[in-house]
């Protein structure tokens, strides 16, 4: 029985985007008047909070407020939409190659499981996008109110699957320490450098490109491997 894949989602079946994220903040701090770099940096000193509770207009006038600025409803709105259209954008540019590879894992029979560190936006974008329909157990950590490398994320995803964590395997780049945490649990961890190299230390099965992994799986079960 082929096993159920869990995967990671930005810089494993998606770009980071990490360069837009920053110029469309600093754009957001600009809509609700406040110094955008330092918008940016509050950005990054609470993406914590962020993948595990705030929502964007909550972020916005949380952080806009700590930067002394004031704005509007209709400026948190419009900085908000911006926001959110980056979430769909970035989702939108996975490539026609990743959607192939989740296709023919499909094919194989593996189920498909989605456990992404990510804030609301994503999650709110994610129904809309072609990779959406390929997975069947969708995990983001601002859903879950916890995120990767806790325990209960990958637990949550392999309770949804009806499987144990031990009868998953999980792929992804390797950010907020996640390999480790799906192995702690159990899981059979692959690490791929497709779209970054993130966690060059981890000593494990890895592959260069998604559209290795079907045969590599292949190989696996026919050898009684997860
Ligand atoms: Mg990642």
């Amino acid at each position: 029985m082929p096993v159920p894949v869990i995967f990671d989602l930005f810089h494993t079946l998606i770009h980071g985007a990490d360069a837009e994220r920053d110029r469309v903040v600093a754009e957001m701090g600009a809509m609700v008047g406040v110094d955008p770099p330092a918008l940016v940096a509050a950005y990054h000193a609470t993406w914590r909070q962020r993948l595990v509770r705030w929502n964007v207009e909550e972020t916005v006038r949380l952080l806009a407020g700590r930067l002394g600025g004031s704005p509007s409803n209709d400026q948190i709105a419009r900085a908000g939409a911006h926001r959110h259209a980056l979430a769909r954008r970035v989702l939108a540019a996975a490539a026609p190659s990743t959607l192939d590879v989740l296709d023919a894992l499909r094919a194989d029979g593996h189920r498909l499981a989605l456990v992404s560190n990510a804030t609301s936006e994503t999650a709110e974008a994610w129904p809309h996008s072609a990779l959406s329909r390929r997975f069947d157990v969708v995990v983001f950590s601002c859903e879950l109110g916890v995120a990767k490398p806790d325990p209960a994320i990958y637990r949550a995803a392999a309770d949804r699957l009806g499987v144990a964590p031990t009868g998953c395997v999980f792929v992804g780049d390797g950010a907020d320490g996640e390999l480790a945490g799906a192995a702690a649990v159990g899981m059979t961890v692959i690490r791929t450098t497709e779209h970054n190299d993130t966690d060059p230390t981890w000593d494990g099965p890895m592959v260069a490109a998604l559209g290795d992994l079907p045969a590599l799986l292949r190989e696996a079960e026919s050898a009684g491997r997860p």
